[in-house]
């Protein structure tokens, strides 16, 4: 298929949507060998977006998400979610990371309520308990719900997670590398997926991933870190039309844009 040069947003251009996440002057020294992994970075996140962080092993991803999401203080500066400043973890974050971590002696949908259970008690999981169905319903669970995560595959364990990360309604989905421990056919699968929820429920999401194809074939915009110090060195506007489909991979300008981003990473080898 070809991409038209200036295509139409499908939802409200992003950047005119309010902001939902203000980072400013966000810096991360780690007292222990006093390694600067994050210096003056600077980020918005709009109502809607899809925002990536692309970047070498080590150039400070990791710590960006952990600071966006309260799991650690900045050395200096300031994140705001909806308003309200990020001191510690918030019910209105949502996270994943590469492993699904879901525990084993619990079922799919138990995993799944846990978040409200730790929370907000038994009795709210119990009254969560439709809300969760319909969750494993939209990732293609429905009849897993009652299933260990032992007898799941890697991709459902994943997809359990999702729900998981969406039971609380959160405002905003943080992403840490989710899919990267899955083969590629079911990562491509579970990205399509991704979108698909992602626009279905008008979430706004911030991905952490070191493989520029899937940075490109979900974001709105993708943020190029470099390393020694951790800094974004460019904000890229991914300008394909929505939804997409994997054949874009296949577009004259998903090429370009992946070739001036391998351009701005330098000569590090992305996939
Ligand atoms: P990425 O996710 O991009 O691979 P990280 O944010 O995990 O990078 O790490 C950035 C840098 O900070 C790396 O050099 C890493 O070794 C270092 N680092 C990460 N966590 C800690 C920590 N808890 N203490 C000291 N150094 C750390
Ligand atoms: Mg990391």
């Amino acid at each position: 298929m070809t991409v038209e040069p200036h295509p139409l947003k499908p939802y409200p251009a992003a950047s005119e949507a309010r902001p939902v996440y203000e980072i400013a002057r966000v810096s991360k020294t780690y007292a222990r060998n006093q390694l600067v992994a994050l210096s003056d970075v600077h980020l918005t996140i709009h109502k809607g977006e899809f925002v990536s962080v692309i970047g070498s092993s080590g150039c400070g991803k990791s710590t960006l998400l952990k600071i966006m999401a309260g799991l650690m203080p900045p050395t200096t500066g300031r994140v705001v979610l909806e308003g309200k400043p990020v001191v510690g973890p918030r019910r209105d974050i949502g996270m994943m990371f590469q492993q699904a971590t879901l525990l084993p002696w619990k079922t799919a949908i138990e995993n799944v309520l846990l978040p409200i259970e730790i929370r907000e008690g038994k009795a709210a999981a119990r009254a969560s308990h439709e809300k969760a169905m319909d969750l494993l319903r939209l990732v293609g669970l429905g009849d897993f719900a009652n299933v260990y995560p032992g007898e799941l595959s890697g991709g459902m364990a994943q997809r359990a997670s999702i729900c998981r990360m969406l039971v609380s309604d959160p405002a905003m989905l943080l992403l840490d590398e989710p899919f990267s421990a899955l083969d590629e056919l079911t990562r491509d699968f579970m990205n399509m997926e991704l979108q698909r929820i992602c626009m279905e429920r008008h979430a706004t999401a911030f991905l952490v991933t070191h493989s520029l194809a899937e940075a490109v074939i979900l974001s709105d915009r993708i943020l190029v870190m470099k390393a020694r110090p951790g800094r974004i060195v460019e904000d890229v506007r991914i300008d394909l039309p929505r939804p997409r489909t994997l054949d874009m991979i296949n577009t004259s300008r998903f090429g370009e844009i992946v070739a001036h981003i391998r351009d701005l990473l330098g000569r590090e080898a992305y996939s």
